[in-house]
């Protein structure tokens, strides 16, 4: 017999496992349907693994730091492949207790390859299973590039797959993805060059933030190449060269690390056949409400083209349970203003518009506050990262509508000014708190 749900979530990433879960609450009969190890990019090849690299090479900056504050150590070399066990082992501890969380809420997990058969049916593995709402929550998975000898190169999946630290790394791209993962390789001692397309890094976002982070990576050995287009790849596994459409040439790279883009998971789900619209780059487009063009189907997280954050894809999902089954029928997310950290060294965290935004939208009604400097931290250690911070307030009343820090512990600032930005506040609401001393937050509540 066909089985029928109320809601069929196709993903078990962030957004399917979360839209799933609160309808459940609801008392809806929900099942996820996952082709891939359950938590999705995020648990497997994204912010969870990524995050413990990163924890690593903050240790490797700190221990560099320790004589400086008087340790005498000796240290014996940093233990790869060691460190990748205990990672997977955690990322398996939480694929278990994913499938936990599903059990106990009795929501059903199919495994296997979902397609869309209609508007309200899905087939799996040659089983047909109907539902009265489908949500699509496939997410994307990394770029390559369509060029000779591209196959040479490895993703972020296969960033996390390496058993050894490679040497020798060249890293193609400029987003978010590239410049962490190059923090990450040489702060653990690999030798690294990073191809940008353009004149910059992270280009979406504020230009201080930009100039401040290649300022940092050039202090951190890291070999950043702008206006680098890649036209080929050359050589063997473990030995590549990748050469440039401007004819230069980066040759004898153990390791050559694509990041330039993600693509959406639209390709096989049989969209067409349910009357799915997608965007000329495959992405689902979704109204505020995360409707699709067909009033069964709905999409949320990556695959929407939107702000691609597991936060986002969860908030999202959450909403659209709370809209469907909680009785709250004006429920969507607000896209504006979500904040995010780049897990860089130092980290960036940032919430808002960018300054060239923020001009384009307000005109000459902004006004824009900075302060750059060396924390209280680095003021004894040979090393010397830069701080950097930028306030951009609108009109009379100097609303904040972008916050951007650069600095130590701008991971961890970030999410209260966040909730301080969201409320409207203003440069009077921050100069009237009183700032907590000593530490870099507190420059964010005294700058003039
Ligand atoms: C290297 C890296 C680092 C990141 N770091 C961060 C970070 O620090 N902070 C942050 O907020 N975000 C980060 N992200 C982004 C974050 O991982 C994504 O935004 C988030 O996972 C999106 O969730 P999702 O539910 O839309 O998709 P996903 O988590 O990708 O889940 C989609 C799931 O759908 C499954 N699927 C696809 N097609 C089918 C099908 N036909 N049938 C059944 N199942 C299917 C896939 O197997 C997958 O498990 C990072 C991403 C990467 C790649």
């Amino acid at each position: 017999m066909t089985q029928q749900f109320d809601l069929v979530a196709v993903g078990g990433g962030s957004g399917g496992l979360a839209v799933a879960q609160r309808a459940a609450e609801y008392g809806a009969r929900c099942a996820v349907v996952e082709s891939g190890p359950l938590g999705g990019t995020c648990v497997n090849v994204g912010c969870v693994p990524k995050k413990v690299m990163w924890n690593a090479a903050h240790i490797a900056h700190a221990l560099a730091d320790a004589a400086d504050y008087g340790f005498d150590l000796k240290l014996g070399g940093q233990d790869w492949r060691g460190l990748k066990r205990s990672r997977d082992d955690y990322v398996e501890r939480l694929n278990g207790i994913y499938r936990s969380n599903l059990a106990r809420r009795g929501i059903t997990l199919i495994e296997g390859r979902a397609t869309l058969a209609g508007p309200n049916s899905l087939t799996i593995a040659g089983e047909c299973i109907t539902a009265d709402r489908i949500v699509m929550a496939t997410g994307g998975y990394p770029e390559v590039p369509d060029l000779p000898g591209a196959e040479l190169g490895i993703t972020s999946d296969g960033f996390f797959a390496l058993e050894e630290r490679p040497e020798r790394v060249v890293i193609a791209g400029s987003g978010y993805v590239a410049v962490e993962l190059a923090g990450v390789f040489a702060a653990l001692g690999s030798e690294v060059t990073l191809l940008a397309r353009r004149d910059s890094v992270l280009r979406s976002f504020d230009r201080m933030l930009q100039e401040v982070l290649m300022q940092e990576m050039d202090k951190a050995g890291i070999h950043v190449v702008t206006g680098a287009v890649p036209a080929a790849v050359t050589g063997e596994p473990g030995r590549v060269t990748v050469e440039t459409a401007d004819g230069r040439s980066f040759p004898d790279h153990d390791c050559l690390l694509w990041a330039v883009g993600r693509l959406p998971a639209t390709g096989d789900l049989g969209l067409e056949t349910a009357g799915v619209s997608i965007d000329e780059r495959g992405f689902i487009p979704t109204d505020g409400f995360q409707a699709t063009n067909v009033s069964t189907v709905y999409a949320i997280g990556d695959v929407t083209g939107r702000e691609a954050l597991t936060p986002v894809a969860i908030a999202a999902g959450r909403r659209l349970a709370d809209r469907l089954f909680g009785g709250m029928p004006d429920r969507c997310l607000d896209y504006e203003n979500i904040a995010t950290v780049i897990f860089t060294h130092p980290p960036i965290g940032t919430v808002g518009l960018t300054e060239d935004e923020a001009r384009r939208a307000y005109g000459d009604e902004i006004k824009i506050y900075t302060s750059r400097f060396v924390g209280l931290y680095n003021a004894i250690t040979r090393a010397k990262p830069g701080a950097a911070m930028k306030l951009i307030t609108a009109g009379a009343e100097e609303r904040i509508v972008g916050c951007h820090v650069i600095g130590h512990g701008a991971d961890e600032m970030m999410q209260g000014f966040a909730v301080a930005v969201r409320m409207g506040a203003t440069k009077p609401d921050f100069d009237d708190t009183v700032a907590i001393h000593p530490t870099s937050a507190e420059e964010l509540v005294t700058m003039r």
